[in-house]
């Protein structure tokens, strides 16, 4: 068996270093538990960013990926196949749209919400081609493309990527007054994520989503929910959106909708946003892929059967009021929903979580001073308690 130590340093040798990651290694992982090769325990608390919501390796979709292995994998849209019917009639669904349009990364999906505005906006709206203007909100995350990060405010997702695409303007998150005046005729679409999860899982002022969706119908334009990390029941919501009561006109949807073994993404939205996508406009080879469709579907079904959205809401609620009583004057806040928690510190949190992995919990720091919690959504309460003494012993002064 080779060390964690070998292991580590051959991939830090031949892979380029577009990442720090902590000095763990998931040699196998079970539910919310992942072991190294010296087969030490730990307590995953990222989740691969909300990817696993189901924690690792559920056992039906490890099934549903078997199956679907023995049948077909890939087709490309070249062809039918006999699972993506099935899975785009459930996704639509559970988003309460009409159509779908499957992809693989979140990336991909944000592009294609974009590309659908645009095209909306020219076709529908009658923006000319070229003038189509998107607004989005300062600290977003949307993903990593040329196009995507030249929505971003952040300095090192920018540095050195130029030149950017043009067509955005940038409002402070929350401010619905800064969307109202930065809407003209040109624009056609706002995104937004509805608890922003990279930025250090910043709750919005409430009242601001169900504000700006007003805003953008009084204006005739789109309101696009980036779900990719908030999605799929981690909120304690299917969708976080649902807080508000809002209902966007185009969700984004990646991460958890792959149940954390396959990339799989996707938007939904109404015929008359989708519908102008025609044949040879868009696409994606492995975007729909019966693999991918299969497990996805699994995790939709099994999102619904087992309420989801509610375990998530208890077992988060009571995960945060642990947090909550831990005495440490560093802690600013103890912020989130359902099982996507933030704690804040005054100053960075990488020692902490140094701490904290020594401990047997893995987490890491968002934007250098808050440490995100977000476990697999079926994590039992012994697990809890027994994540939280451990969180405890490192965060109590
Ligand atoms: C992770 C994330 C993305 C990008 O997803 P990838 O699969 O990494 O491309 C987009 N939006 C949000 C809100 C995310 O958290």
């Amino acid at each position: 068996m080779r060390s964690s130590k070998e292991i580590m340093e051959k991939t830090e040798k031949f892979g380029a270093h577009n990442y720090h990651p902590k000095e763990i290694v998931f040699e196998t992982a079970e539910g919310v538990v992942i072991t190294n090769p010296e087969g030490e325990k730990f307590y995953d608390m990222l989740s691969s960013y909300s990817a696993l919501n189901f924690g690792h390796r559920h056992p039906e979709l490890v099934q549903a990926a078997k199956d679907q292995l023995d049948k077909v994998t890939l087709t490309s849209r070249a062809f039918y196949n006999s699972v993506l019917g099935d899975w785009m009639e459930k996704l639509c669904e559970l988003t309460g749209k009409d159509m779908v349009l499957p992809m693989n990364t979140g990336a991909e999906a944000v592009e294609t919400a974009l590309k659908a505005a645009r095209k909306w906006g020219n076709f529908v709206k009658g923006v000319e081609d070229g003038k189509q203007e998107i607004i989005v909100c300062s600290s977003n995350f949307h993903g990593r493309t040329i196009a995507i990060v030249s929505m971003s405010t952040d300095p090192d997702a920018r540095k050195g990527y130029g030149p950017f695409t043009p067509g955005f303007k940038v409002i402070e998150y929350g401010n619905a007054d800064e969307l109202k005046n930065a809407i003209n005729e040109n624009t056609v679409a706002f995104i937004v994520e509805p608890i922003q999860g990279e930025a250090g899982v910043i709750v919005p002022p409430e009242g601001f989503l169900k504000k700006s969706l007003e805003i953008c119908k009084e204006n005739n334009v789109l309101f696009i929910a980036d779900e990719v990390q908030t999605g799929f029941a981690r909120t304690g919501r299917m969708f976080a959106c649902e807080y508000e009561g809002v209902i966007p006109d185009i969700y984004v949807l990646g991460k958890a909708l792959g149940g954390g073994i396959i990339a799989v993404s996707a938007i939904a939205g109404n015929k008359d946003i989708l519908g102008v996508f025609k044949p040879g406009t868009h696409g994606s080879t492995f975007g729909g892929n019966p693999l991918g469709a299969a497990v996805s579907l699994k995790a939709m079904e099994i999102l619904v059967r087992d309420n989801y959205p509610k375990m998530a809401e208890e077992k988060g609620n009571y995960f945060m009021s642990k947090l909550k009583e831990i005495n440490n004057d560093d802690i600013v806040e103890v912020r989130g929903k359902g099982l996507f928690v933030g704690v804040e510190f005054k100053e960075n949190a990488a020692p902490y979580v140094k701490k904290l992995i020594e401990n047997g919990v893995l987490a890491k720091e968002t934007h250098d001073k808050t440490i995100r919690f977000a476990p697999a959504i079926p994590i039992t309460y012994e697990e809890i308690d027994d994540a939280i003494e451990k969180i405890k012993k490192v965060f109590s002064k």
